[in-house]
């Protein structure tokens, strides 16, 4: 029997395993069943290009024993390692990828149990859950095995041993912080959740009372049973999959009663190599709009579950999408630092967004009646990502949809462009509140009379997006609530002449409202209303403002509107005529606070208005 000393480094990791993982310990089955799987790749590849089929079907076998000698012993019948491999790859960490792991993370990194848990260790997590670790192996064309055996701290031994055929057997003898995985139950659940994908079957071995007819105990017996699925349904072919078997799977893994609306499944191959499968849930996710909410896409590498909390596998925007991603490039043992960084995650992320946001165009082209249904879901996030994506700001524009004047339910931007008078100069919108209230805004007389067609935006974010994007197809956006509405309709000379002949009306409105308003103008374009707020053109609207206010953000702290005055209203004209110094300021503050209501805003002076508006009555 030979003694050897671990390298340093090993003894390091083994002491920041032991712990800072100690939350996590559980993750010891997943890392030994994916190196498991790994030599049964291994010995496939090697069996299939030397001809010869390897002996018995590839597999992967847990057995236990329970009470004082409590043990867990994970065995395949994979490549197996030679006496040099097993020295070299557990009495090292050279050629293990944990190494460039532990190098990557920082001291503060190494304290948060719960990034390390997330990701691959290897092997050596094994002595969280085990005082002792023996390693038989027999490596693929050899006759010989050995025994490799270490209780963690600082030495290993090893020495010949027998073993039928190639492979390895593992066997951790477990001690006190361990002794629970020596129970039929937690290991099946540990499978469940962590390697249900590998591809080969997981057996367990477990033996069971038997019982007479009168349910005494006669004796025990052995049992072995698969417990893993044993085939992640996305690493099949599309050909060989039913829409019920794609529902089910979703069902099954995303905790939704419902089908999803439709799904989407892709296997990359070249430079990286990787399979999605993303769903789009027939309702939006309960916690979409919440700032923590819980990501939908899990990550496999090799299927083995790396995680499921990861926000930038994909970008917020997305979400709502369900779904895997499973890498065959990545290590096991990425972290998510690096993952943020690393190329090909990168690669996979952007390839995957241009594909979901390429399979909504299809489904808004082929599928109208589904698209609807999407969008009444999704319009708003993929709004979000008008300003959140510049890179697929083209794409996200063709798929945004908006209510509008003309036409009934949504449309797109695209078919307003096709609905365009010849010599339309501007997209017009209005922005902000409910979108019955909106339609009813005396601003849109005007647009009406014109025969334009005005697109009404009724999310809270819709103006935000608008000012983000300016244009579409050289086509600017003009609000019809900005000042400069009109200028698509008046040359500037005509404007000025407006305002010229109106100004001894609107200096007087204005020395009585002060600083509540940035400016009075007078127009004719109003009809049935007195006045309206507008706001300069890159002055955020009354009801933006009111926006960020609700959500107790004072961004933009008090912008005053600008009050547009009807020309052509009874009421305005008393106030032109009048010579009666306490009519004019009455009447004109409560022209601004009506404004105000008509925009879903109180009043400053609630009382104070009623006030008014009493005197003026009677
Ligand atoms: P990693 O899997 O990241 O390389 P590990 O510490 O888990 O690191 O394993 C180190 C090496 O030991 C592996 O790369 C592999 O070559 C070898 N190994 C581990 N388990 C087995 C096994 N069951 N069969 C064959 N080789 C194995």
């Amino acid at each position: 029997m030979e003694k050897r000393q671990f390298k340093t480094e090993v003894s390091d990791l083994l002491h920041l395993i032991i712990h800072s993982l100690y939350s996590h310990k559980e993750i010891f089955l997943r890392e030994l069943i994916s190196n498991a799987s790994d030599a049964l790749d291994k010995a496939k590849i090697k069996s299939l290009t030397e001809g010869n089929s390897p002996a018995g079907e590839l597999a992967i076998n847990l057995s236990f024993t329970e009470g004082d000698k409590r043990s867990l012993t994970i065995s395949d019948n994979g490549i197996g390692m030679s006496h040099d491999e097993l020295e070299e790859n557990l009495g090292t960490i050279a050629h293990s990828g944990t190494k460039q792991f532990l190098a990557n993370l920082t001291a503060e990194q190494k304290q948060d149990s719960n990034l390390i848990g997330q990701f691959g260790v290897g092997f050596y997590s094994a002595f969280m859950v085990a005082d002792k670790v023996e390693v038989v192996s027999r490596a693929y064309g050899s006759e010989q095995a050995f025994k490799w055996a270490s209780d963690g701290h600082e030495k290993y031994t090893i020495e010949e041993a027998q073993r039928d055929g190639c492979g390895t057997t593992i066997t951790l003898f477990l001690n006190d912080e361990g002794k629970e995985y020596a129970n039929r139950w937690q290991i099946e659940q540990l499978v469940k959740q962590y390697s249900d994908h590998i591809a080969y079957p997981i057996f367990l071995t477990y033996s069971q009372n038997t019982y007479d007819d009168k349910y005494n105990v006669t004796g025990t017996e052995t049992k072995t049973e698969q417990i893993n699925t044993a085939a992640a349904l996305w690493t099949r072919s599309k050909s060989e999959l039913t829409e019920k078997d794609y529902n089910e799977f979703y069902k099954n893994n995303y905790y939704d009663s419902d089908d999803p609306l439709f799904y989407l499944h892709t296997k990359a191959e070249g430079a990286t190599e990787y399979t999605t499968l993303f769903y789009i849930p027939a309702k939006a996710p309960f916690d979409m709009y919440h700032a923590d909410y819980k990501p939908g896409v899990k990550l496999y590498v090799k299927r083995v579950y790396i995680t499921d909390d990861d926000k930038e596998l994909l970008p917020a925007y997305l979400r709502f999408v369900r779904g895997i991603i499973d890498s065959e490039d990545l290590p096991l043992n990425v972290s998510r630092e690096i993952l943020q960084q690393n190329r090909v995650m990168t690669a996979i992320r952007n390839a995957s967004v241009k594909k979901i946001l390429g399979e909504f165009e299809k489904m808004a082209t082929q599928n109208p009646e589904l698209y609807t249904k999407f969008i009444e879901q999704y319009n708003r996030p993929l709004k979000e990502g008008l300003y959140q994506d510049y890179a697929n700001r083209e794409e996200l524009l063709k798929l945004v949809r908006f209510k509008s004047t003309a036409v009934e339910g949504w449309t797109s931007l695209e078919s307003y462009k096709e609905r365009m008078a010849t010599d339309q100069k501007s997209i017009y919108y209005l922005a902000g509140g409910d979108e019955q209230a909106l339609k009813k805004s005396p601003l849109l007389a005007k647009y009406r009379e014109k025969g334009l067609e005005v697109l009404i935006m009724s999310d809270d974010i819709d103006d935000l997006v608008i000012s983000s994007i300016g244009k579409y197809a050289d086509f600017d956006f003009k609000a019809v609530n900005k000042s400069g509405a009109m200028d698509d309709f008046m040359s500037k000379d005509e404007k000025k002449k407006e305002a010229r002949e109106n100004k001894s009306l609107t200096d007087k409105i204005k020395k009585v409202l002060g600083d509540k308003v940035k400016d009075v103008v007078a127009s004719s374009r109003l009809t049935d209303v007195s006045a309206v707020l507008v706001t300069d053109d890159s002055d955020p609207t009354v009801r933006m403002q009111q926006l960020f206010k609700a959500m107790g953000q004072d961004r933009f702290g008090k912008v005053a509107p600008i009050l547009e005055v009807n020309l052509n209203d009874s009421f305005v004209k008393r106030i032109a005529d009048s010579k009666d110094d306490a009519f004019v300021a009455d009447a004109s503050s409560v022209l601004l606070d009506q404004a105000y209501i008509a925009e879903g805003v109180l009043p400053e002076d609630p009382a104070d208005f009623a006030a008014k508006l009493h005197s003026l009555l009677v």
